[in-house]
């Protein structure tokens, strides 16, 4: 034995000293979920996993690392899509996951607010609000393994953001261990509070590179009494931006989702979920995928009826379906989730969530797609996403048959043709994944002076010898 693994031996024995029984994993097979995330990729074996049950834990664990020198990544539910939740292969890191940290604090139906541990899987938090006749509209495809702490750090966004916003709306209060192991307590359940400056936002996206999230005080809104989702087919894209101006118009600020679905798509869908069934008879090019939603009492079916009168007569949408039950309506949603699973079951290709004005992505979409399309002709371009908040999920296969290398050459080389299409539209590289490891350098190339020295100077600030998730968004001091 070296002295280093005698050190190594020390630190280890300390922490599970701090953490008691289970809290510390050492054994190779019993950190190798940890190592892995929802698309297939796979970090380094961390130095050990700890799991503490209390921010308390927490604060002590992040406090040890600080003073021992030991570099650290926080961990929800390994669903985040650019790696920043994988234990690193440059230097070995000890993995933070919160997944005990799991309690439900409080649920207060009055001030519309809940608080609760980071640890918190998000289907769990929908279903307690649901208890308590409210509602927590975050609402996407991973919310069966995702934690709160997660979304909040990747500021996540999902189906309803164009009525609720993204969790940077979402959030009152939070409560967060610095890299030095201090806990900044900020879980104040206001709806307003002007006092200096707003230290959460700080936290929020920012990928567990600025601090720990360990609790959070959530806006609840008042829980829907009817909704209803309808699927709509429509000649082009084009077609689909003016059909949801009319929607924004026509359903009175009630309308929850507005979603692109390529034909693709759904057959992706229908690929990856036997069960499911083509909603319509005709093919169409592309849907949109819709839901209304009232806490009153309104009449929905005559709204979303009159949308698609107007719509026929425009000449946006040729034919739809409006879900007559809730399952219909789970069967139109599950189409969202399964094409999904579809891409993933089509193995390594591009994943993107690109952000344009709403008004441009009709362009863009036509020029990203011709352009890609002539680098490299038998590419599929599978580009859905969510339209009403202008973020398009631009994805690419790759033609089949391909040797890895050469794959991973193509894909880099789409992604580097796409983006450059993206700042020519003056939008952005990320609407809601964050930045990670995978996106970092072209993150980097078009960031401004002033935006990284900001974005530099506050890292240094809180976290000075780069120790928690170093090499995630920003490089390494050095690097
Ligand atoms: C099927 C699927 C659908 C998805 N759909 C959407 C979508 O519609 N919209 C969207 O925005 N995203 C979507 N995502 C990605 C999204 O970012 C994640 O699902 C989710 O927000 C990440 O939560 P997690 O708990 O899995 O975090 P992880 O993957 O474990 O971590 C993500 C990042 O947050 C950091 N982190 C995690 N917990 C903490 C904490 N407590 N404190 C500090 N840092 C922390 C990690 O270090 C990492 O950098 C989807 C992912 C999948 C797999």
């Amino acid at each position: 034995m070296t002295s280093n693994d005698a050190l190594l031996d020390t630190r280890l024995e300390d922490l599970a000293g701090l953490l008691g029984k289970g809290g510390l994993l050492t054994a190779a097979e019993d950190m190798e979920r940890y190592r892995v995330d929802w698309p297939g990729y796979r970090g380094a074996l961390p130095l050990a996993v700890a799991r503490p049950a209390t921010t308390q834990q927490v604060a002590d664990v992040v406090g040890y690392c600080h003073r021992h020198d030991i570099p650290l990544v926080p961990q929800g539910g390994h669903s985040g899509l650019v790696g920043g939740a994988l234990p690193d292969a440059e230097t070995p890191e000890l993995v933070l996951s919160l997944e005990r940290l799991a309690t439900i604090r409080d649920v207060d139906p009055i001030n519309f607010t809940m608080s609760v541990d980071a640890g918190c899987v998000l289907q769990s938090i929908k279903d307690a609000a649901a208890e308590a006749d409210c509602d927590f509209p975050l609402s996407l495809g991973a919310q069966g393994s995702c934690q709160i702490g997660g979304n909040i750090s990747t500021n996540a966004g999902g189906l309803n953001v164009l009525r609720y916003g993204m969790m940077r709306q979402l959030v009152l209060g939070l409560e967060v261990v610095l890299p030095d192991g201090r806990i900044y307590n900020g879980m104040k359940a206001l709806h307003k509070n002007n006092t200096g400056y707003d230290l959460k936002q700080l936290f929020i996206g920012a990928e567990g590179t600025l601090g720990v999230v360990t609790g959070a005080v959530l806006k609840l809104s008042p829980r829907a009494q009817t909704t209803r989702s309808a699927l709509l087919a429509c000649p082009d894209v084009d077609a689909v931006l003016g059909l949801y101006a009319l929607a924004r118009r026509r359903c009175c600020d009630l309308l929850t989702a507005f979603e692109l679905v390529p034909r693709t798509c759904l057959e992706l869908a229908l690929e990856a979920a036997p069960d499911l069934r083509d909603p319509l008879e005709t093919p169409s090019p592309v849907y949109v995928l819709m839901e209304v939603a009232a806490s009153g009492p309104i009449d929905l079916d005559t709204m979303i009826e009159g949308l698609f009168e107007q719509g026929l007569e425009a000449g946006l949408l040729s034919d739809g379906v409006l879900a007559g039950s809730d399952a219909q309506a789970e069967s139109l949603w599950r189409i969202r989730e399964a094409m999904l699973e579809g891409q993933r079951n089509r193995g390594e290709h591009l994943r993107t969530d690109v952000a344009l004005p709403i008004s441009s992505l009709g362009e863009f979409h036509a020029r990203a797609s011709q352009e890609i399309l002539a680098l490299s002709p038998e590419a599929t371009i599978i580009a859905y996403g969510h339209i009403g908040d202008g973020n398009l999920h631009f994805n690419i296969l790759p033609p089949p048959g391909l040797e890895t290398e050469a794959r991973t050459t193509l894909l880099h080389e789409l992604e580097e043709r796409l983006f450059e299409i993206v700042t020519e539209f003056d939008g952005s590289i990320s609407a809601e994944h964050g930045i990670g490891r995978f996106k970092q350098a072209a993150f980097l190339e078009r960031l401004s002076e002033p935006e990284f020295d900001l974005m530099r100077g506050l890292k240094y600030l809180l976290d000075p010898r780069s120790l928690l998730s170093p090499g995630r968004i920003l490089p390494r001091p050095g690097d």
